[in-house]
């Protein structure tokens, strides 16, 4: 068997391991990544860069690198009824420069950007084709891993094992951290169409039991998200792209030359949604990044940036750990408070978004619409959410009688009062 050494071993090269091998490579340390996938991912994949994102990348160098022609700058997101009537504007504009606006790429760009500077890295060891399957133990405490690399069997001595492979976690489960795994009954059906027309701004339709969103993405493209039972793909796709397109056009009648644009189920994919919670990310020699310690529904629109800024986080305490010779849970456990209230606060708010978004009763929609244009009005509560979608907040968007200010209840005297330092 081939034995392998590295200061650290990273399962995965998703949103998070790739950030993570990334960074520990820029501070010089030996890194060896696993990815039981052949090569880069080129499946379709909605992707949008909140301004946390676009900070980590930009701190990695790649954000100024990103080709222009594969990304498109948002500033205004319109959420509308189904039918047409918008109930509420936010602007990315309002946040603080230089990252006031949300950025759409084509198809896994921003992530090819970061395994191709990885490739790059002389310290990072990128396996492709290659599958975790146990961890290394001495005295209780992680000191390496197993793999399956084509037909080898493969060993990995190193200081620390992270797991960043996702909601199914191998490595949680080589740990014995339970998880608590809900899959959501809705996910996503995922279009990508030529726009007859350029369309610059985003619009999000919610009805009841119905979301579709429009995100203009680089040259004329356009990412749709529609939301659809979990295992109904294959029969939205045996009723036909008419049928599709009829549904959609319901949705958005003044939209309906760009769902003309749909002609081939290649332009499509489904992506399931899930919620990790756990009750600890480290252990002795072993941290979990990601969707592998976090998973939350996509409504926060910030999945793969918590991931991403996890990775960051690691990679500044971990060069700090081996240095001190200590990589034990209660050393690594720094990493988890500094990250679990933002990623806790999300989640919450993700499943409360489910709650009123996702929802079939009228009376739970016709308040959540109320909601909506409260917000239209109010500037300081329409703040406070956009700053934490855009990952600048690690408290939640509203307090009690916020809620009920939002709902219509109370009134707001500082409903005009922007507060850009809110944030954090
Ligand atoms: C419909 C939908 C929309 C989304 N929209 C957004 C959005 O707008 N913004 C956002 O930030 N996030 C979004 N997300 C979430 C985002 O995709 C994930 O949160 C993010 O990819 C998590 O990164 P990760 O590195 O933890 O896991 P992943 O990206 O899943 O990476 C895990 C990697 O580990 C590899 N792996 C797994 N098992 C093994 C093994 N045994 N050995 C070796 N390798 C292994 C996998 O091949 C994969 O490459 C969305 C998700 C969905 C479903």
């Amino acid at each position: 068997m081939k034995i392998e050494e590295a200061d650290i071993a990273v399962v995965g090269a998703g949103g998070g391991g790739a950030v993570l091998a990334l960074a520990l490579a820029q501070k010089g340390m030996k890194t060896i990544v696993l990815e039981r996938a052949a090569g880069p991912p080129q499946g379709l994949r909605g992707e949008i860069l909140q301004p946390n994102g676009q900070r980590v990348l930009d701190q990695l160098g790649l954000l100024h690198k990103l080709p222009a022609d594969s990304t498109r700058a948002v500033r205004l997101f319109h959420f509308c009824r189904v039918g047409g009537e918008r109930l509420c504007t936010v602007d990315y504009g309002d946040l603080p420069t230089p990252y006031n606006r949300a950025v759409v790429t084509l198809p896994n760009v921003a992530h090819h950007a970061i395994l191709d500077a990885i490739q790059a890295e002389p310290s990072v060891s990128l396996w492709y084709g290659a599958s975790f399957t146990d961890l290394l133990r001495e005295n209780g405490r992680v000191v390496g891993l197993t793999a399956k690399k084509g037909d080898d069997e493969v060993t990995v001595k190193a200081n620390v094992v992270v797991g960043a492979d996702g909601a199914f976690s191998k490595v949680r489960e080589a740990l014995q951290i339970p998880a608590d795994l809900h899959l959501y009954p809705q996910g996503y059906l995922i279009a990508i169409v030529e726009a007859p027309t350029p369309i610059t701004e985003a619009k999000y339709f919610v009805g009841t039991r119905t979301i579709l969103g429009m995100f203009p993405a680089a040259g004329n493209k356009v990412y749709l998200f529609y939301m659809i039972d979990a295992g109904s793909y294959d029969r939205i796709k045996a009723e036909g792209i008419p049928a599709l397109q009829r549904a959609w056009t319901a949705i958005s009648p003044s939209d309906e030359t760009l769902f003309q644009a749909l002609t081939d189920w290649n332009q499509t994919a489904f992506m399931p949604t899930g919620r990790v919670r756990t009750p600890t990310w480290v252990a002795d020699g072993a941290v979990l990044i990601g969707d592998a310690a976090h998973g939350m529904n996509p409504h926060a629109s910030q999945g793969r940036m918590q991931a991403m800024v996890d990775a960051m986080a690691l990679a500044d305490l971990l060069p700090e750990c081996l240095a001190a010779n200590d990589v034990s849970a209660d050393r690594l456990k720094q990493f988890e408070r500094a990250r679990r209230p933002q990623v806790t606060m999300l989640q919450q708010l993700a499943d409360e978004q489910v709650l009123f978004w996702n929802t079939a009763n009228p009376v739970i929609a016709f308040l959540r619409d109320r909601v909506f244009r409260t917000l239209d009005r109010n500037a300081r509560l329409r703040y406070r959410v956009l700053s934490t979608t855009a990952g600048l907040r690690s408290r939640p968007p509203f307090g009690p009688i916020d809620r009920l200010m939002a709902a219509g209840f109370l009134p707001d005297p500082s409903a005009h009062e922007r507060v850009a330092q809110d944030a954090e």
